[in-house]
């Protein structure tokens, strides 16, 4: 796949789509986006934490599933997903640690891998979506050109999505 085909898009928190031509990004690791959120994580996120030693116990609030509006990869629409476990008394992710750090880094769910984006795809161009600043408050958008770190961006999602960097 080729990245020029590639179209970034911001969303707000009325869900207003806007294309945006530059961003800038760097994760300063502030961990923000493991707390306050409810993860949505899907059956193949809970079978890769499960083949890590993971019970299903450790890694869900509730065995039920919920209808969530999809926003990685090809369907559009509602998609099952299950609700990352929070520590008790406290609005955070089960696998955040004292220190910060993330205790399933090497195999987090897709989501907590592209966050603060999303990305879709259709046969003729991929889709980045920036997530409201709300939570992430180190995104910029709409950023002059020589601030723009775009493509390196969309190459790490790509890396992460498809295992190999693109090209440009
Ligand atoms: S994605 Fe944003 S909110 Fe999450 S750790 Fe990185 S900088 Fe913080
Ligand atoms: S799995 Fe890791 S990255 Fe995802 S919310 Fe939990 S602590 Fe954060």
């Amino acid at each position: 796949m080729d990245i020029s085909g590639t179209e970034i898009a911001s969303i707000n928190e009325f869900g207003e789509i806007h294309t945006v031509r530059h961003i800038n990004f760097e994760c300063t690791s502030c961990s923000k986006c493991c707390k306050l959120n409810n993860i949505p994580v899907t059956e193949h996120d809970i079978d890769q934490l499960q083949k890590n030693g993971l019970e299903i116990d450790q890694i869900l609030e509730e065995i039920s599933p919920v209808l969530i509006a999809n926003k990685n990869l090809e369907h559009d629409g509602l998609v099952k997903a299950y609700i990352l476990r929070q520590k008790p008394f406290r609005r955070e992710c089960v696998f955040l640690e004292e220190d910060g750090l993330c205790k399933v880094h090497n195999f987090k769910p897709l989501t907590c891998q592209l966050y603060p984006f999303s990305v879709k795809k259709n046969e003729k161009k991929l889709l980045v979506i920036v997530h409201p600043k709300n939570i992430c408050e180190f995104i910029e958008i709409d950023v002059d050109e020589n601030k723009s770190n775009t493509t390196k961006i969309v190459e790490n999602l790509m890396t992460y999505l498809f295992g190999e960097k693109q090209t440009s």
